[in-house]
């Protein structure tokens, strides 16, 4: 099979498996948006993506979206490109120009800097918050116990489009916890958007109520450092 058909397969793959974990959780197929993660895969396999259906996609760096995404994006006037990675404040203009969502919203200073691009490209793509609900040192998120302040002055001081929330849980424990505490939050919070769930546990995301899996290398296969 060439690599387009591997990916077309891939993503049919992905497809049923989200609408029978949808199913099996009493929600309609149409409540979860399948993410296709195509960071360190190149153009190619993005337009591959593309041509068999899927319209929203998700890189983590900055540069990288800059390099593939514009061309796609101004063929495929549906493509929707989210930021899921940790984002420099130095890269938030650019971010903000490029993206459809922000999905790493995660610290005060980013809040500030997000404004501030917001006003001065005229431009408002949606925003989660990311939390660390595993409260790990090396990896980026609010803490669980600022999330709720941290909402707030996103929302209210900042005047920021929040639309909801993610998580990445630790990749040696049960994710399962790390998405029932992200769906009572954005319960608690208001929020309707849950992004949570990748290729090895997006099911257990959809059972917890994600509206968002991103899922890379069971479309894309592997990756090499990325
Ligand atoms: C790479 C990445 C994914 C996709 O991971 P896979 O295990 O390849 O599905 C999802 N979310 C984030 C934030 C990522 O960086």
């Amino acid at each position: 099979m060439s690599n387009q058909d591997t990916i077309a397969t891939n993503l049919a793959r992905i497809r049923d498996r989200i609408a029978e974990a949808a199913a099996r959780a009493n929600r309609p197929a149409g409540s979860v948006t399948l993410v296709a993660v195509s960071k360190t895969h190149g153009p190619e396999a993005v337009a591959a993506a593309l041509a068999a259906g899927q319209a929203v996609f998700g890189e983590n760096r900055v540069q990288e979206a800059a390099g593939k995404f514009p061309a796609l994006q101004a063929a495929h006037p549906a493509l929707r490109l989210r930021l899921i990675g940790a984002l420099q404040t130095n890269k938030a203009r650019e971010a903000v120009r490029l993206a459809d969502v922000i999905e790493s919203l995660d610290r005060p200073r980013l809040a500030l800097a997000l404004a501030a691009a917001m006003a001065q490209e005229g431009r408002r793509p949606g925003l989660l918050v990311q939390v660390n609900t595993g409260e790990e040192p090396q990896k980026s998120g609010i803490p669980r116990a600022a999330a709720a302040d941290f909402l707030r002055a996103c929302r209210e001081e900042h005047g920021l489009p929040v639309q909801g929330l993610m998580c990445i849980p630790p990749v040696d424990q049960d994710p399962v916890p790390h998405f029932r505490f992200l769906a009572e939050l954005a319960a608690r919070q208001g929020l309707a958007v849950l992004s949570m769930g990748m290729s090895a546990d997006f099911e257990a995301a959809i059972a917890c109520g994600a509206t968002h899996v991103r899922v890379g290398s069971a479309i894309f296969g592997a990756r090499g450092q990325g």
